[in-house]
């Protein structure tokens, strides 16, 4: 392996992300080149340098400062065309639900024979049987007269 080949993946190989055949051929030429293992030490002395710094973490002063200048909104609830999404959407559950039972009442409930009333009419008896119900039907003009 040449220099430039090298130098382009010493970083990778400092922080030990690169495959193990590759890493074998950046060790050989680091064992014969003085110069590509100067470039090794240094990058290896700034990811060490990085890894050892410690995490910013600001005052809980700066902090509520800073959190004082940033508008927080309130999370707005769903909304569809100015109505709550949850009052949409059971509405629209109510609907399907009337059309799906009206479509089942129309597929189901198909009347083949349609109903025959008979109308009879026959002389009232003078004496009226005893187990038998017999209705009367009047003209409305007669009503105030039973
Ligand atoms: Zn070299």
């Amino acid at each position: 392996m040449k220099c430039q080949e090298t130098k382009k993946h010493l970083f990778d190989y400092v922080l030990e992300e690169i495959p193990p055949e590759l890493q074998i051929q950046v060790n050989e030429h680091l064992a014969i080149c003085a110069e590509c293992r100067a470039e090794s030490a240094r990058i290896g002395e700034t990811v060490t340098a990085f890894k050892n710094s410690v995490a910013f973490k600001p005052s809980p002063e700066i902090f509520s400062r800073v959190r004082g200048q940033v508008p927080l909104r309130k999370p707005r609830s769903a909304r569809f065309f100015g109505v709550p999404r949850s009052l949409v959407y059971a509405f629209g559950a109510f609907l399907v639900g009337v059309v799906m039972t009206r479509s089942i009442d129309t597929f189901v409930a198909v009347d083949d024979q349609p109903v025959q009333i008979e109308v009879r009419e026959e002389k009232l008896r003078e004496v009226p049987y005893s187990d038998t119900v017999e209705f009367y039907a009047v003209p409305a003009r007669n009503l105030a007269r039973i």
